[in-house]
């Protein structure tokens, strides 16, 4: 019998619309959907890839249990009481020493259920998401100036209506390829492409500078010096310490912050100027200048120059932030964050709290506070944190300092695995419940433009495989906190949820699966009636006072190694790989890239074999040896196991937002002599 069924793509934040085709229950094509409102009818490679990974034969199809140190195939009901054996213990005597960790690939109800399930139903504080290592400095800067978070604030078409786009660290082409038909047609318009990045990333910009690893934020500080030189600043809106960021950047001259980036002074002229004289530019940044250890005032000074020159809020200019992770978007916004509940409440303030323990029929005082953020979770473990539970990540690879990672995870005295297929993480954990796929359950997700989609189901998980929302239902079941977990079907959860954010600054309480099997939303959409919000950031802001709060942030010159590491994406893998390595379809091999000048300075050809030394581990890959990174800067992508997390610093985070300061390192590098 043939089906098909309209779902979205789960492997980025653009979330791609597709028909998902099956016969005979077996998925057997993917097409794009003409109507989809973000792709316009494309899909790349790893949306077309994605078929197979639904009955990949690693699949997990049983639970698998460690007995005699070997993960042993198990029934529910034995897996589930051996949670109950290891876990009750531990929530009898201090609840906040069993960890959850969750993930930007969870969908909305997911991410709801949860968090629900630590705080109401474990009554930990110790959750958190791997989120944090991707977006949360942008989130921390425009919720400090704005009082909201939603990465792009605008639809993606405004990109289109843009004159100059200014990339700061933003791969576009290889990790959001659809997005790029909007700067093309913005490009077929006249505007202009900036591109910086210490790396040619490929793309269609006409200008690109090549600075040093994690000096992004004296290249926009100078420019709005410039600016202000030049008498080009007006505000957007009515905002707070304006003066203040003035003055932080009035020393920035551009022979000064030429030196330290190491690009031309006239490039940087020729860069203030075309921002100067543009009507709407626009501001895009990746994980560059984010996942660096002054990550959320380098985003604070995109904003400031943004919002100083009177683009913010425009639409086609302003700032935008690209969320990279399938839901990224969503998953930051619905209480898996260790500071955060649902709707995008805050867990410090008293209303927000009261309204979700109202909500959920438990005293205010059972709450949790905020607890640790993830990086300070993982190296916990085996100390304060005695067990965890681990959903949609793989952070044996995928997190900074995997080697001090992986010796915390293995010293805790339970690790609990959610996935669907075993990775480095599952491996080494002594339960793993085998959960679902994609097109395998209901739900919605939020794209980088806050979109809110819906995913359908279209094929059961393999053997005794369960749709994730039940396992998380099991597990308060079975360590007898079921009560608040008792949900007769999904749509139960799912209305429960939307109506949970009622209130909230990401408010989905109109939103209903019906309504979504006609139309996608922006958010907030408060009411039934409602038809959801393109633009959200326009003044009175969220703020105290209603006006921005322009925050003037330090200009410090990093420390200049003699090797900087820069890690990142490649276009035919996705985060720790768990999915693209297996798939054949995609491709990709590890390697670190160096200039030819950085190869000849350290004796190496093509292909040598290097051993790359960071501050908790090490790395031995061939050298790719190309003219499209700047000297001095060693680039290693971190899907594979061996590659960048090895290199990068477990303990070096972000002090506003704590995310780690992973987007750059100091190593060290020796040639291995071939065999
Ligand atoms: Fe999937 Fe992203 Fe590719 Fe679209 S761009 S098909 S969402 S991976």
């Amino acid at each position: 019998m043939s089906k098909t069924v309209r779902t979205t793509c789960p492997y980025c934040a653009v979330q791609c619309n597709f028909d998902l085709h099956l016969e005979d229950g077996l998925a057997v094509r993917i097409t794009p959907t003409r109507e989809c409102p973000v792709a316009g009818g494309t899909v790349c490679k790893k949306g077309l890839a994605s078929l197979s990974d639904l009955r990949h034969p690693e699949r997990l199809t049983s639970p698998l249990l460690r007995i005699g140190g070997v993960l042993t195939p198990v029934s529910w009901d034995v897996a589930l009481a051996a949670f109950a054996d290891k876990v009750r213990p531990i929530l009898d005597a201090d609840p906040s020493r069993l960890g959850v960790m969750g993930s930007g690939a969870l969908t909305n109800e997911k991410t709801y259920l949860l968090g629900k399930l630590a705080r109401v139903g474990f009554g930990t504080p110790s959750i958190d998401y791997n989120g944090r290592f991707c977006m949360s400095s942008a989130a921390t800067a425009m919720n400090r100036s704005f009082g909201l978070d939603r990465g792009l604030g605008f639809p993606l078409a405004d990109i289109a209506r843009s004159d100059l786009i200014v990339l700061f660290g933003a791969n576009i082409a290889e990790t959001l390829p659809p997005v790029m038909q909007f700067l093309k047609a913005a490009k077929d318009r006249g505007a202009n492409i900036v591109n910086i990045d210490p790396r040619a990333t490929p793309g269609l910009a006409q200008t690109q500078l090549a600075p040093y690893p994690g000096t992004d934020h004296l290249i926009a500080g100078l420019m709005l010096n410039l600016l202000n030189h030049w008498g080009r600043i007006r505000a957007s809106a009515p905002a707070d310490g304006a003066a203040e960021v003035l003055e932080s950047v009035a020393h920035l001259t551009l022979e000064g912050v030429a030196k330290v980036c190491g690009v031309q002074e006239a490039e940087l002229l020729k860069l203030a100027r075309l921002y100067a004289q543009a009507h709407r530019p626009l501001i895009l940044s990746g994980r560059g200048p984010e996942q660096q250890q002054n990550g959320t005032d380098t985003v604070s000074t995109l904003i400031n120059l943004a919002f100083l020159a009177g683009h913010f809020g425009k639409p086609g200019g302003g700032y935008g932030t690209l969320t990279g992770q399938g839901n990224g978007q969503g998953g930051r916004e619905h209480g898996q964050k260790s500071d955060q509940l649902p709707g995008y409440r805050s867990i410090r303030d008293p209303a927000d709290r009261a309204f979700m323990a109202d909500f959920w029929g438990v005293p205010e005082s059972s709450l949790p506070r905020a607890g640790r953020s993830a990086q300070e979770l993982f190296l916990a473990c085996g100390t304060e944190i005695q067990a965890m539970i681990v959903i949609g990540s793989n952070p044996a690879i995928s997190a900074p300092g995997a080697a001090l990672v992986r010796e915390r995870l293995a010293a805790l005295d339970f690790l609990v695995v959610i996935d669907f297929l075993p990775s480095e993480t599952a491996l080494m954990a002594d339960l793993v419940l085998p959960g679902s796929m994609w097109a395998e359950e209901e739900g919605t997700t939020t794209n980088l433009e806050g979109r809110v989609q819906r995913r359908r189901k279209a094929m059961t998980a393999p053997g005794a495989a369960r749709e994730d929302w039940r396992i998380l239902c099991d597990l308060a079941h079975a360590v007898g906190r079921g009560e608040r977990f008792a949900y007769p079907d999904f749509a139960a959860l799912q209305t429960e949820f939307f109506a949970a954010t009622a209130g909230g600054k990401a408010d989905y309480s109109g939103l209903s699966a019906e309504r979504l099997d006609e139309q996608t939303f922006q958010w907030p959409v408060p009411h039934a009636d409602h038809s959801g919000t393109p633009h959200p950031y326009f003044a009175p802001y969220q703020t105290a006072t209603g006006r921005a709060k322009l925050i003037a942030a330090p200009m410090t010159v990093p420390t200049r190694a003699l090797l900087t590491l820069t890690t990142g994406r490649v276009a035919g893998q996705y985060q720790s790989g768990t999915q693209s390595r297996r798939n054949p379809g995609l491709k990709g091999t590890p390697d670190v890239q160096l200039h030819p000048d950085t190869a000849r300075e350290y004796g190496l050809s093509q292909g040598q074999p290097v051993r790359l030394q960071g501050p908790h581990g090490e790395a031995v890959l061939p050298a790719s040896i190309t003219p499209k990174i700047r000297p001095g800067v060693a680039f290693v992508a971190f899907h594979w196991p061996g590659s960048a997390n090895e290199l990068t610093s477990a303990d070096t985070l972000d002090p506003h937002s704590r995310m780690p300061a992973y987007k750059s390192g100091v190593v060290s590098a020796v040639p291995v002599p071939s065999a």
